[in-house]
């Protein structure tokens, strides 16, 4: 439990001094914040549309068991295989044997943060198929052998040259500075794959009950290419994915993109409502969509926290994290990094191992005004915390509320104490900073205020 926390602390006290690391990140949100800025002024109302989005979701998450049995029904409707799956095992499981039963070998896949859940590419390559990314940044990283940096962006902490090094090292090309010449070389290398590829694997940013249809947004392309190619098409997502309604996407899709990528829209908007159908020309032969589950019910039970399924997954609360923008997403350890990530991750690994992640924030409440849906994650931070505590108190933070306690119900004691405290203050500069100091780690980053000179009662006696 303590490992995942003291790793945490070493990375994020690593990254906050790396000037370089914090430099790219902030290069990349400028321009992101700019063009979002930008789009949301051409919403007549955004935080109006955040209502509609708040309330949308909170229909489809309030009646899941509903709308999840419309979306599998009609998705089987059109012989789309639906499987639904209690958690990771279940769900890598299920994606295994239908690899298996088509003798595939080779896996094309597009951005699925769900599949990073459950580590489902390590299952797979121990399986001993090929997976390759299609998304660029996914691509970038599945080389590096690194996860996502981040939901949306996931190779925002690499620069031009780092690119470059890293193609020259890995797939033998020339150096360059340019991004287009980097684009063409991953795409020379995935459009081979594109066409050797057994399976197509992709996530889906909504699932829409009213259709049985899944949408995915994306900006290149790939995962058009993924499904389209491939005769099976395999599909993995959270439940929590529900939309209710075909024309929810007419707010969804425009709110997804300005808030994830600062666009007014992203460049392609698929839905994929089941296998070719007699008389079509493309598609898969063969679609199959994975529900996943994994703790969602869980967090759905949750009236508090429950919002917290309304996620889209467009990562503008960590564009606008002080502390994301600092520690970078690696540090946190988790698929899903920044304020939503330690939000729902308590959830989705288990409180003790990750409450640390609900300390590590100012709870300014950026975030929680960033979200297009409303969620209250500052909030949600909170009482994470006091979950954490109530679940099971620190020993030193009982001691300590303990102590307070017995001093403030003591008068006498109170007295005693706040004159030993003035006296040792007196004192403290002598020691400061030093090993004797008791608030060493306290004070080496902040100020320790003087006490006044005197309590309110000696205050009003004199002025009496
Ligand atoms: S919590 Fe809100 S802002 Fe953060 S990723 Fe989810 S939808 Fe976006």
């Amino acid at each position: 439990m303590r490992a995942f926390a003291q790793e945490f602390r070493r990375q994020a006290r690593k990254l906050t001094q790396d000037l370089r690391h914090r430099g790219l990140i902030q290069t990349a949100l400028r321009k992101y914040e700019a063009t979002r800025d930008q789009t949301k002024s051409t919403f007549q109302d955004w935080q109006a549309a955040r209502q509609a989005a708040a309330e949308t979701k909170w229909e489809g998450i309030n009646h899941l068991d509903r709308y999840l049995v419309q979306f599998a029904d009609n998705l089987a409707a059109r012989g789309t295989k639906v499987h639904w799956a209690s958690n990771g095992e279940q769900a890598r499981r299920i994606i295994l044997e239908i690899i298996q039963s088509k003798q595939a070998r080779s896996i094309i896949k597009s951005k699925a943060m769900t599949a990073e859940e459950i580590h489902l590419n390590e299952a797979l390559e121990e399986a001993g198929f090929e997976v390759v990314e299609s998304d660029l940044g996914e691509f970038i990283v599945q080389l590096r052998k690194e996860t996502p940096y981040h939901i949306v962006f996931p190779a925002m902490h690499l620069s031009r040259g780092d690119i470059s090094e890293l193609f020259t090292r890995e797939l033998g090309s020339a150096p360059t500075d340019s991004p287009e010449e980097l684009t063409m070389i991953a795409r020379r290398v995935l459009r081979q794959k594109y066409i050797t590829a057994d399976i197509g694997l992709t996530g889906a940013n909504f699932a829409i009950a009213e259709t049985g249809m899944i949408s995915i947004t994306e900006n290149e392309g790939n995962a058009r290419l993924s499904a389209a190619l491939p005769k099976v098409m395999i599909s993995l997502l959270g439940i929590e994915k529900i939309l209710p309604r075909l024309e929810d996407l007419a707010l969804f899709l425009p709110m997804l993109a300005t808030a994830g990528t600062g666009q007014a829209l992203t460049c392609y908007n698929s839905l994929y409502g089941g296998p070719r159908q007699p008389g079509e020309t493309d598609g898969p032969e063969e679609f199959h969509v994975v529900l996943l589950d994994n703790r969602r019910t869980e967090l759905l039970a949750d009236p508090e926290q429950r919002d917290a399924l309304h996620c889209i997954r467009c990562g503008a609360c960590l564009n606008v994290c002080p502390i994301f923008r600092n520690v970078g997403g690696h540090t946190y350890g988790t698929t899903y990094s920044g304020p939503i990530g330690s939000v729902i991750t308590p959830h989705l690994r288990g409180l003790q191992n990750w409450k640390h992640l609900s300390q590590a924030s100012s709870l300014c409440g950026a975030c929680t005004e960033a979200c297009p849906v409303k969620i209250d994650l500052h909030h949600h931070l909170l009482q994470n915390r006091r979950n954490a505590v109530a679940e099971k108190p620190g020993r030193v933070e009982r001691f300590a509320f303990r102590s307070y306690a017995a001093v403030v119900n003591r008068p006498w004691l109170y007295r005693l104490t706040a004159r030993i405290a003035r006296l040792a203050q007196k004192c403290h500069p002598l020691i400061k900073g030093t090993r004797l100091d008791p608030a060493r780690s306290w004070t080496r980053t902040r100020d320790l205020p003087p006490l006044a000179r005197q309590t309110f009662k000696q205050y009003w006696r004199e002025r009496r």
